[in-house]
């Protein structure tokens, strides 16, 4: 199979989605930004066997890669319109791709999202994902809008996808249907879309969770120029998680595990109401974990005591 052929049969993109004037087949896609709004974009990579084990399954591979990849759109508040696939392969095996753009497929029409084009070359195998997406004007989630006194929130449960890391490499015993919940967790982290767009007027700054909880908040404290204090009693760890892990881990991986995909964001107390119409209509799993306050970094406290991890704050490829 050829590169054309490729391209025609797995990636052929959809032309008839919304503001796709011209998809996937020339030289440029030429799309329609929706009129007043802004253009979100956002790009991410993932290397085999650095963001993900090469030899899974490739419809999770898919499934993951652009999950991972739109939760920055999530993370920003915006909606989700179209992406690029640039994708590097050892060979093209069609079983793999056919899995491949299955995945692919499954996570876009999830979201909403539409294949507008890319890139397929030989190499190791890397994925990058571009997405974009589009938000009013004033609407945007930044970093850098919190507060003294707001409020710290997250959704969703923390620590799952270092759980499953550790799973798949035998360092967690975990039974059948405790594996496969965090697997699922791992490779298909839920949209975070309609929370985003939810908390747009709302939160004061927001970030998704994907190299820890400690990392990315201090990444809004710095941007924000104050601190955070948060309480380890607070943290939402599942069941799962709570059963298997030793209390070391119970520790380490919701405050530093990378992967989880969730968001975290700050909200403003006089907004608080507003905050809780919107978590209590569409019934957000969201939990309010600390409170922004004067000075610099990210503390936790567990018994009243400040929680010191051995291994680092959280994920970074060059140390
Ligand atoms: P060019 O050489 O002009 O960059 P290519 O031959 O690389 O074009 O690609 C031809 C068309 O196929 C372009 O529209 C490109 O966006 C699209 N394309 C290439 N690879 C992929 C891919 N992996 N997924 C989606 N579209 C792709
Ligand atoms: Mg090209």
């Amino acid at each position: 199979m050829n590169e054309f052929e490729l391209i025609q049969q797995f990636f052929s993109g959809d032309p008839r989605a919304p503001g796709v004037e011209l998809g996937v087949g020339d030289d440029c896609a030429l799309l329609q930004i929706p009129q007043g709004q802004l253009l979100a974009v956002s790009v991410d990579t993932l290397v085999g066997d650095v963001h993900f084990p090469s030899q899974a399954d490739p419809e999770l591979i898919a499934e993951r890669a652009l999950r991972v990849t739109v939760s920055d759109l999530a993370a920003m508040g915006a909606e989700p319109l179209w992406y690029t696939l640039a994708l590097t392969l050892p060979d093209a095996d069609p079983h793999w791709l056919e899995s491949f753009s299955f995945g692919l497929g499954a996570a876009a029409s999830d979201f909403d999202i539409a294949l507008v084009g890319g890139d397929t070359t030989r190499g190791p195998l890397t994925i990058t994902l571009q997405v974009y997406g589009c938000l009013p004007p004033g609407g945007a989630l930044r970093r850098d809008g919190a507060g003294l006194g707001d409020i710290v929130f997250v959704s969703g449960s923390l620590g799952d996808s270092a759980a499953a890391l550790a799973a798949m490499k035998k360092e967690l015993v975990v039974g059948g249907d405790d594996s496969a919940y965090l697997q699922e967790r791992y490779y298909k982290p839920e949209s975070q879309i309609a929370i985003g767009k939810a908390l747009r007027g709302i939160a004061s700054a927001a970030i998704d969770i994907s190299d820890g909880l400690l990392q990315d908040l201090g990444h809004i404290c710095r941007a924000s120029d104050v601190a955070a204090v948060i309480e380890y009693e607070r943290l939402p760890l599942s069941s799962v998680l709570r059963g298997s892990a030793s209390e070391a881990q119970a520790i380490s991986w919701p405050l530093a595990g990378g992967d989880d995909y969730r968001l975290c964001f700050t909200v403003p107390r006089d907004r608080l109401d507003a905050f809780e119409n919107i978590a209590d209509r569409y019934s957000f799993d969201l939990t309010a974990i600390g409170e922004i306050v004067a000075g610099t970094g990210v503390t936790c406290l567990k018994d009243g005591q400040v929680v010191k991890l051995a291994a680092g704050q959280g994920f970074q490829h060059f140390r």
